[in-house]
């Protein structure tokens, strides 16, 4: 297969890409805009392979995906505006990548000869659930800007599939964590301070509970999605690992050897969801589950930024 991968310079696209080179026959080419997210660097290791092909530029610019999508067959779309506190200063960016850039993708998919697209969603998408876990076909509660935008890209590609026929598949997953993270992420950010002996800021009490699934589980699930998931179904991913933030920050603080004091609860985001936590049966049917325990995939975190 021929595989676009948008926004594959970021943080999941990247490992996403990676993980096509490394375990599949596939040829992949990236487009990405390379905004303050995005970063060649991500790449290194595989840029120049034989089967990838390196295209910077956006997927809201119709002349330029039309023409990559002439000789492609399965698109996998990670491009997107991705930070919920950026989302609350300027929904903007978030409404034109996470909605018309989706948009852009699906028409030029339609008229192309696509046999996949993936559309990568978040379990934001869901709102916050305080027990239980949400399954497929929960209703949306988005309850920020990043998650209203990225509803509405699921929803506008699954309309694709009723409409014309175009073979949609989305994923839903929680909070990923892992190598090539951007350090604004809670988790890059806990590690950089920690090592640095600095100030760890928590929203609120720390008490807000997210589902934390390590890239690579979710890379191995998106790529089982691809090929055996049915078009037209909503997958969710997620690991069953549930960790309140403030017991996130005292993990890293472990891990690294540096003391819990440094510890500091700060003015808790607007509308912060207090849990996250997803039904993963479905996902699971396909042949998938998780591998990465919180506590090895936190040490290959560490380690990667360290
Ligand atoms: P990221 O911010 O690290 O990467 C986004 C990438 O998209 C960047 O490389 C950026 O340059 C690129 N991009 C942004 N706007 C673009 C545009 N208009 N055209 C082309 N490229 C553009 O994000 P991430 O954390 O890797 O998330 C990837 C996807 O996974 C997103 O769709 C996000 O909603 C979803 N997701 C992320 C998480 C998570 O925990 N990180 C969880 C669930 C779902």
């Amino acid at each position: 297969m021929r595989i676009l991968v948008t926004g594959g310079a970021g943080f999941i696209g990247s490992n996403y890409v990676h993980y096509l080179i490394e375990n599949t026959d596939d040829t992949v080419v990236t487009l990405d805009a390379l905004t303050y997210a995005g970063t060649k660097e991500n790449l290194e290791a595989v840029i120049d392979h034989p089967r990838h092909e390196f295209v910077e530029g956006d997927i809201r610019d119709r002349t330029l995906v039309t023409e990559l999508l002439e000789d492609i067959d399965a698109v996998v779309n990670f491009a997107a505006e991705s930070h919920v506190d950026r989302s609350i200063q300027s929904s903007e960016p978030f409404v034109t990548t996470n909605v018309h850039g989706t948009q852009t993708l699906l028409d030029a998919a339609v008229e192309g000869n696509i046999e996949r697209f993936l559309q990568i969603s978040t379990d934001e998408v869901y709102g916050q659930v305080l027990d239980g876990t949400f399954n497929e076909d929960d209703p949306l509660d988005p309850r920020n800007p990043y998650a209203a935008t990225k509803a509405g890209a699921d929803l506008l590609a699954l309309s694709y599939e009723t409409t014309y026929d175009l073979p949609v598949l989305v994923t839903r997953s929680s909070n990923n964590y892992g190598p090539r993270q951007h350090p604004e992420k809670l988790i890059p950010k806990l590690v950089s301070r920690a090592t640095a002996g600095q100030s760890l800021p928590i929203y609120g009490d720390g008490s807000n509970v997210r589902e934390w699934t390590f890239v690579e589980d979710n890379c191995r699930a998106i790529h089982r999605v691809l090929q055996d998931g049915t078009p037209g179904e909503i997958y969710n991913i997620g690991s069953g690992v549930e960790i309140p933030n403030i017991e996130v920050a005292r993990r890293v603080l472990d891990t690294v050897g540096a003391s819990h004091d440094l510890i500091e609860f700060v003015e808790d985001r607007p509308g912060h969801d207090q849990r996250y936590a997803l039904d993963i049966q479905k996902v699971s049917a396909l042949g998938w589950e998780p591998q990465w325990s919180f506590d090895e995939g936190l040490e290959r975190t560490i380690d990667h930024f360290v």
